[in-house]
């Protein structure tokens, strides 16, 4: 049986029939309904933040995130990492925005803080940094770096629905942070993402940008789009909100297997597991030292692929080194560059075997 990076996770199909009931009934299928407004709330209580607000994926919430804190200014700056999912950069070059991309940290690969005031000039107006892999970044930092210079911060979160730091929610940093609810993630409503925020300044703007910018009955103020999550997408959500205790426990059931069989092997980086940090084990990244471990990431992925076992090499390319930003910014991020030729995730999921992981153990250690 081919085993594949990941698997999304399901409530049986009698749950979600139960759930998309009514919406058959009343006939209200989008535009925030009943089902939304119920998805909502659950969500700020489980991520504990003020508010949220839904959208139908995490690049369109980004995307109005930037928007609704007002930071589409001509010739503005966004520090940013290279070293995440290309949507990061998108979000924020699609608002007229230049991306200046700050190295990361070789131990979690999120964002280094020492790095960012030499990139902060007089046009930059964020930060906006990736909690990869679920790592959670040093937000205290950041965030004290933004405050000193008046930036604001969004972190993309997409990778780090309900984990906590030192207790609190992990939305509750920064201006906003932007959750992806994709069906590849921890806790998906099969597509759909969030805002979380506290300032109740955001709340309307980014309520009425993911509808057209209508406001009211008969008046448009915004030049928003359609990012709206409907009623059957939020109804997926509350299902799997009900088990996501259970999803997140049997994933870190693989990790814990995982590092039993590959932690200390020379020339395999694992990350460590974070302080304070209650984590989601969203992702298991493997960083191969091709000297000391006798083989490099690629023909390990290839030793795999063979015995259709699919990793992914996430992130590959570095988002500047991709075609369509190459060269088109200025950069110096060597710890980027040297993650993204060397890591390799590997298949995790809710459910996945310990015989499974075996499997992939050995093909890695012994192929
Ligand atoms: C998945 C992801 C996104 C985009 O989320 P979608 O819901 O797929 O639009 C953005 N950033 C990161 C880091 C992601 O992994």
């Amino acid at each position: 049986m081919p085993i594949n990076v990941t698997r999304s996770s399901m409530p049986s199909m009698e749950e979600y029939m139960e759930e998309i009931r009514p919406i058959f009934e009343s006939r209200f299928l989008t535009n925030m309904g009943p089902v939304y407004k119920k998805f909502q709330h659950q969500l700020i209580d489980y991520l504990g933040t003020q508010y949220i607000s839904l959208f139908v994926n995490g690049h369109m919430a980004l995307e109005m995130a930037i928007q609704a804190l007002g930071l589409q200014v001509p010739g503005g700056e966004v520090i940013t990492t290279p070293f995440t999912f290309v949507s990061t950069t998108h979000a924020i070059t699609r608002n007229g925005l230049t991306p200046v991309f700050c190295d990361i940290k070789p131990d979690d690969y999120t964002m280094d803080p020492e790095k960012i005031e030499a990139l902060i000039t007089d046009r930059t107006v964020a930060i906006i940094p990736v909690h990869v892999y679920g790592n959670i970044c040093d937000v205290e930092a950041i965030d004290a770096i933004a405050k000193k210079h008046g930036l604001k911060v969004i972190y993309d979160a997409a990778h780090a629905f309900g984990e906590t730091y030192k207790g609190v929610g992990i939305g509750n940093f920064g201006d906003a942070s932007m959750f992806s609810f994709h069906a590849t993630k921890v806790f998906h409503s099969i597509e759909g993402g969030a805002i979380a925020f506290n300032d109740a300044q955001y709340r309307v703007r980014l309520h009425e940008l993911k509808n057209f910018g209508i406001h009211g009955k008969e008046d448009v103020l915004a030049v928003g789009a359609n990012a709206k999550l409907d009623e059957f997408r939020a109804a997926m959500g509350i299902c799997n909100l009900r088990h996501i205790d259970e999803y997140i426990q049997s994933r870190e059931e693989v990790v814990t297997h995982y590092r039993e069989r590959l932690g200390g092997v020379k020339g395999i980086r694992l990350c460590q597991p974070q302080e304070d940090v209650k984590s989601n084990y969203a992702y298991f990244p493997v960083y191969f030292a091709e000297k000391e471990f006798g083989k490099s990431r690629d023909l390990v992925y290839e030793d795999l692929q063979k015995q259709e076992i699919f990793a992914r090499k996430y992130f590959y390319p570095a988002v500047n080194e991709m075609t369509c930003y190459k060269g088109l910014y200025p950069q110096n991020t060597p710890v980027a560059h040297d993650v993204s030729t060397h890591i390799l995730t590997l298949p995790l999921y809710e459910g996945l075997s310990r015989e499974d992981v075996d499997r992939i153990c050995d093909v890695i250690l012994y192929a």
